[in-house]
Formats: C-alpha cells, structure tokens, sequence
C-alpha cells in the first residue's frame, strides 16, 4: 500500500477541521513572521546605503529603531506560532489517539489475542507520535520555509537578476545534494535505534533473570551475548554518527559556497557599479537566510516518510473490524430477572487473531472447541459446570457474553417461552443482563469504591455498602486504613485470591444482572475465605439463574444441576441429586475419586 497525498489531505482535514480558526490565525502568524524576516535585511540595506551618503544622524537612529524593533516584533511572533502549532499538533493527534482507543476497545477478543499490550501501546501511542509533527510542524514548516526561500529569491532578483540566478542555481543544487544524503543516512540511523532496542531488551531480560542466571551459571553465556551486542552497537553508532558529521559538514561547506558566489558576483556588480554597497550586504544577509529553510525543507521531507508508515499503520487499525458486530436491528430489551439458556447446536473455533486482523476472518487449521453442544436452563436454575482443564469450560461462558460469536449454531437467552437469539440483542442489552466472574480478576488501581461500580459515580455509597453487607464483607471493608476510598493496588496485588474473587461478586451484586456465571479460579484458599465466598454464592445466585465452573466441592453442592463438558461436548447433564445417586453416572465416579483432586 502506498500513501497518496489525498490520504495525507483526508487526514488533515478530518482531524485539523475542529481546529480551522486555530489554524487559520496560526497561518496568518506564519506569513507575517516571514514577511518580516525578509523585510529586515531591506531596513538594514537602506541603513547602510543612506550612511554611506552621509544621512543625518536622526534619520539613521530611526531606521535603527525600525530594525530593532521589526526584529523584536518577529521573535514575539515565532513564539506565538510555535506555541500555537504545537497545540494544534497535539489536540489533532489527541483526538486520533483518542478514536483509535475508542475503536481497539470495540474490537473482538481475537483482534486482542492476537496484539500484546506493548504493540498497542506503540501503534496508538508511537505511531501516533509520529503523525504529531507532522500534523503540527510539516505543512508549517515546508509552507513557511518555501515561502521564505521563494521570498528570498524573488528579492534577490529584484536587485538583480544575475545575483538572483546564480542563488538559486545554488539554492536547487543544496536542496539536491541534501535530500539525498540525507536518504543515504537514514538507515543507518534507524540501525542504531535497532541496536539500541535490542541491547536494551537484552539488558531487562537479563537483569529480570538474574537469580536463574546465577543458579544456572549461565553468565560466561549472557557476557558473550553481552559483547556481541555491544559489538553491534558500537560499530552501527560509529557509521550514524559518521553520517551527521558528513551532513553537517556538507551543509557547512554549502553554506560557504553559497556566500562566496553571493558576494562573488555582487561584489563584482559593486566595483563595475551596477550596484550599491547595501545591495551586496542584503544579498549576503539573504544568503545566509537560505540556510535554514534547505536544511528544514529537507528534513520536513524525511518526517513526510515516517509519517506515512505510521498514517499506513493507524489507517489500517481503524480499517480492521470487529467479528462481534452489533444488531442492526435490536430486539426489545431482554427481561429482567432470571434468565432462560439455551445452547443449540453450537460449535465453536478460536480462529488465529492474525485472520482476524486482515479482516478475511478465515483461520487455516483451526481447532474446533465446541462441538455441536445442545443444553438448556429454565430460569433460575443453577448449573454446576465440570470438565477436565482445557475441556472448553471457559470458552462456552464466553459465548455467552457475545465475547465470541459461535462458528454455528446459536445462543439464546430470554424469559422462559421466548427466547432470542443474543446476536440480535443490543451488545449493551447483553452485557447489562449477563454478569461474569473470570477466572482472573482484574483490578484497577484506584479505590475500592471505583473498582467495585466501574467508574459509575451514579451508584451511591448506600447501596456499595448494603452489597457488601449482603454477601458478608463488611467485616473486611472495615479491615481497609480508608474505607471505600482505600486505593488498591493495580492487578490487585495485596489483595488475596479470595478478597478479589468477592470484589468481583460485589460488583455482580451492584449490576443484578438475570444470569451470572462464575468461574472459579483453581487456586486454593484458607478455609475461612472459603466460607466467605460460599456464603457469598448462595446470596449471590439466589433468583437468577447461574452457570458455576467449580473447582470445589462446596460450590458444585450448591447446583441443581450438573454438566459434565468433554472435550467440548456435553458428556453428562441432569439434575445433580438424580446423578449424585445413579451409580452409573460419570459425576458420581468424579465425587468418589474426589472431585477437588481430578478437577482442580
Ligand atoms: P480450565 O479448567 O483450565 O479453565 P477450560 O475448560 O476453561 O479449562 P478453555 O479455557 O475453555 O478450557 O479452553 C478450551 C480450549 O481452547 C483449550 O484447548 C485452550 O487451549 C483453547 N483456548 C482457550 N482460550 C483460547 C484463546 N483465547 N485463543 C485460542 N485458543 C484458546
Ligand atoms: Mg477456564
């Protein structure tokens, strides 16, 4: 894929439009700084020609005071405009950033599976980063730089068209050299920064071992590993700082040779009198002022580069679409209280994220999870969820909050006698009547209170309280130095398995969704933490119907009913007083053989 400059103008002017006054006072600011850049020479031209035909003194004091004061007026506007166009570039990034958040969030679980935090950081982020000076800085850049060397020249030939020939003759030459040498340097550039990121990663890695390094005895091997890195780092910063030097050194050289034939030619033009001393001191001034803008513009040219791989990258983010697309026409919302399951004939795949990713959804050789799985829950029944690890137990709950969509077959939810198809229910209708306990538990870095209502400030404190009180947590809550307002740590650290494994049943509580599931975290807890979560699940599951993947006795012994999942089938399901008794069962050899130790 390749960026045509009408994919730079759609983005500039989706994400610049919000912005127009901003950027239409910046272009203003822009010019009038030029125009004065050029005009000050031309004050000091007159300067010197009047002195020379001896002005009086008045005269000279006060052009003096028009070129201090031109230049002081310039400076004041070069910090407005770079104030103003960095401000621009970051509300216009912001505002990309902020929809690819927007839309990363609203992808499928694949998409997610398939992208490590680090990289959505670096596309969102990095990428992103990238664009911002672009947005900010190149059209102001290359627009105000060519305008000034435009500026220059077409003042230059004012004076005199041999001066002006022969500047911009050189002007083209450097514009030229520079932008290749440059394009020769890149590489070698972005090798260093590889052999930066490498060593880098190298070093965290290392240092993250170091216990294993040392039980192992493995440092000869990570020293060598070490050299060699160093090795490959001196020898790339050695060829990118040779190249800075070369670059630096040719603009230099240009420089020099731009002023000598400057002066060259208007000196040759002063003695044969064709014109006057000012004239050469404004085509000297005026070529040093070329300097910059040939320097910029080919730099601007360079970040043009960079700047479309990572237009490509963010283009392509926001072109990927979720698999989990919503109801174009919703049914009415599902009812509340408990809910009616029914599984039909569901299979069930997790394709490779990769597929998911370009958008073609095929995945080649994947792996069926599900297969063909058929149940039912009348409302308000409590299904107790078995199945060696790794027989889909998970997977199935995930369905059920449209987390993935079924390869076949459907899942329906409703009051009992009327159930829908959940593709055809509003995601929000969903996830508002469907509440989950993971097996991991995440937690946010922020207070208890924040972390229990999702960030709702319209859950009052009354109501946190009486869940807490319910399902027999106050007695912990009043164990926290501030309450509610204690902030926990993020990912829950210092707090055990079990106290987050209740935060996650209080925040189920606070939702009062129709059906929960719960699946259990196969760690084993201290006795009276599992009285606690016991007493937790009863309250929790009362009028609602439940589906519990329990790795302990206690909990299975709360179900009404048993499902046995088999390598992603239905391998046993009834009633689990019937099947705790039928000595033929499958469940009632899993009880005997002791279920905590085949499960868990
Ligand atoms: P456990 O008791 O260990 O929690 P489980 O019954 O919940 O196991 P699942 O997590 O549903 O098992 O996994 C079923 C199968 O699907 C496994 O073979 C697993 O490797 C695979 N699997 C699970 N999650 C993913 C995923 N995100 N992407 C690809 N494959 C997955
Ligand atoms: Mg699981």
């Amino acid at each position: 894929m390749k960026t045509s400059l009408g994919q730079y103008g759609r983005l500039w002017s989706t994400y610049l439009t919000p912005q127009r006054g901003t950027v239409l006072l910046l272009a203003v600011l822009l010019f009038g700084n030029i125009g004065l850049q050029l005009f000050n020479p031309q004050v000091m031209r007159q300067f010197i020609d009047l002195a020379q035909a001896g002005a009086a003194p008045d005269v000279l004091v006060r052009i003096a005071l028009l070129f201090v004061g031109v230049a002081l007026l310039q400076q004041v506007l070069s910090v407005f405009v770079t104030w103003m166009s960095e401000n621009v570039g970051w509300a216009a990034t912001n505002a990309l950033r902020g929809d690819l958040v927007a839309h990363c969030i609203g992808l499928d679980m694949s998409f997610h599976n398939a992208h490590t935090p680090g990289e959505m950081i670096e596309r969102i982020d990095g990428d992103v980063t990238v664009l911002s000076a672009f947005f900010s800085q190149f059209v102001i850049q290359v627009l105000g730089n060519g305008l000034l060397l435009v500026g220059v020249l077409v003042l230059l030939f004012r004076e005199d068209w041999r001066v002006g020939l022969t500047l911009t003759a050189f002007t083209l030459i450097a514009l030229v050299t520079l932008g290749r040498l440059r394009n020769i340097a890149v590489p070698h550039w972005a090798a260093e920064r590889q052999a930066n990121a490498e060593f880098f990663g190298f070093l965290e890695e290392r240092l993250a071992g170091t216990e294993d390094i040392r039980s192992s005895a493995a440092e000869p091997y990570v020293l060598r590993a070490f050299h060699a890195l160093m090795r490959t780092q001196m020898r790339t910063s050695l060829k990118a700082a040779l190249m800075i030097n070369v670059l630096l050194n040719t603009i230099k050289v240009l420089t020099a040779v731009g002023t000598a034939a400057a002066l060259g030619i208007s000196g040759y033009l002063f003695l044969s009198g064709h014109v006057t001393l000012g004239t050469v001191y404004l085509a000297f001034h005026y070529t040093t002022m070329l300097e910059r803008p040939i320097d910029t513009i080919t730099r601007q040219m360079q970040e043009l580069q960079k700047a479309g791989a990572g237009m490509l990258r963010a283009r392509e983010l926001l072109g990927t679409t979720s698999r989990i697309q919503e109801a174009t026409r919703p049914v009415p919302p599902l009812p509340d209280g408990p809910l009616a399951v029914t599984f039909e004939d569901v299979s069930f795949s997790y394709a490779d994220g990769q597929s998911a990713a370009d958008g073609t959804g095929q995945a080649t050789g994947k792996e069926t999870v599900l297969h063909d799985l058929s149940f039912s829950l009348r409302p308000g029944t409590v299904l107790g969820l078995l199945g060696r690890t790794g027989s889909g137990k998970t997977t199935l709950t995930r369905l059920l909050f449209r987390l993935y969509d079924p390869d076949a077959g459907s899942v329906r939810l409703g009051a009992a006698g009327d159930l829908v198809d959940i593709r055809q229910v509003a995601l929000d209708d969903l996830r508002r009547h469907v509440g989950m306990v993971t097996q991991n538990i995440q937690l946010f870095h922020a207070t208890v209170r924040d972390n229990l209502t999702f960030f709702d400030p319209t859950v009052g404190d009354a109501r946190i309280l009486q869940a807490l009180e319910e399902l027999g947590l106050t007695e912990w809550l009043d164990t926290l130095p501030d309450g509610l307002d204690t902030v926990l740590e993020s990912g829950g650290s210092g707090l055990s398995a079990g106290e987050a494994q209740l935060l996650a049943f209080t925040r189920i509580f606070l939702k009062d969704p129709g059906l929960v599931i719960l699946d259990e975290a196969s760690s084993r807890l201290d006795p009276v933490t599992e009285r606690l979560i016991e007493r937790a699940v009863e309250k929790l599951v009362r009028n609602r119907t439940a589906i519990i993947i329990a790795h302990r006795l206690g909990t299975v012994e709360r179900a009404d009913e048993v499902m046995i999942l088999q390598d992603g089938r239905v391998g046993e399901h009834g009633e689990r007083a019937a099947l705790a008794s039928d000595p033929a069962s499958h469940f009632r050899r899993l009880l005997q053989a002791g279920l905590e130790d085949v499960l868990v």
